[in-house]
């Protein structure tokens, strides 16, 4: 059973939000203020639902809290139309996902269906381990080295890189990596996959900067999606 934290200190929208998921089987508990929420993560939680309008503590401010705390929790944050900004932010900051204030339940439950899905298994990917130039993405163990050093990504990072190296040099669009990594039946925004493949560059940068070891690039294709680029040569300049 997976466990939900739902942090949000309107009494109406968190009863809904609190009941409406008890409903469907999880384990909930329900915080009204960012300092309730950050005691409560010292049991695990597989979920956070942050509204980011707390009457104590700023929710960006709590949501990098939380992101430090849970490394592998998944973060979505539930945001009133005026505080877009806020959600560029907050994804920055380690939330994995958004949702736009009044929440509509069917798209709520899907998302959270989406985040909890822990293996990326719906694209008929090959399980074994694709070398890219000198790095290594083992979807069995779901593990990428560089030139032996671990890189490690989160749950999304990591489906999203085997997804694209499962094709390395060819262009795979939008719809398709929203719909296997995240789900078929994604509704709204795809900024998600955006910072995904931002956080996954930098990771991959980080790694190559520490090893002196190149990477693949994630290039963009414009009004497309995304390719994963083999470096040309190999190994340290
Ligand atoms: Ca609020």
């Amino acid at each position: 059973v997976a466990r939900l934290l739902v942090v949000e200190d309107d009494e109406t929208i968190g009863d809904a939000l609190h009941t409406s998921l008890r409903s469907h089987g999880y384990e909930v508990r329900w915080e009204r203020t960012g300092r309730g929420a950050l005691a409560a993560v010292a049991g695990p939680v597989d979920l956070v639902l942050l509204d980011l309008g707390l009457p104590d503590l700023d929710g960006v401010e709590v949501c990098r809290r939380l992101r430090a705390l849970l490394p592998s929790a998944v973060l979505v944050m539930l945001t009133a139309r005026t505080e877009e900004m806020d959600v560029v932010v907050g994804l920055e900051a380690g939330a994995d996902d958004y949702l736009t204030k009044p929440v509509r339940l069917a798209e709520l439950h899907a998302r959270i269906r989406a985040h909890l899905r822990r293996d990326s298994a719906s694209f008929a990917g090959d399980v074994s381990a694709v070398p890219i130039g000198d790095l290594l993405v083992d979807p069995a163990a779901r593990r990428v080295t560089l030139a032996g050093a671990e890189v490690v990504m989160r749950a999304k990072e990591f489906d999203l890189l085997a997804r694209l190296a499962a094709e390395p040099d060819r262009a795979v669009s939008r719809e398709t990596l929203m719909a296997d990594v995240w789900d078929e039946n994604w509704f709204g925004s795809t900024k998600t996959l955006d910072v995904h493949v931002a956080a996954v560059r930098r990771k991959l940068a980080e790694a190559a900067d520490s090893t002196r070891r190149r990477v693949p690039a994630i290039v963009t294709l414009r009004g497309h999606g995304y390719r994963l680029e083999t470096p040309t040569g190999s190994g340290e300049g």
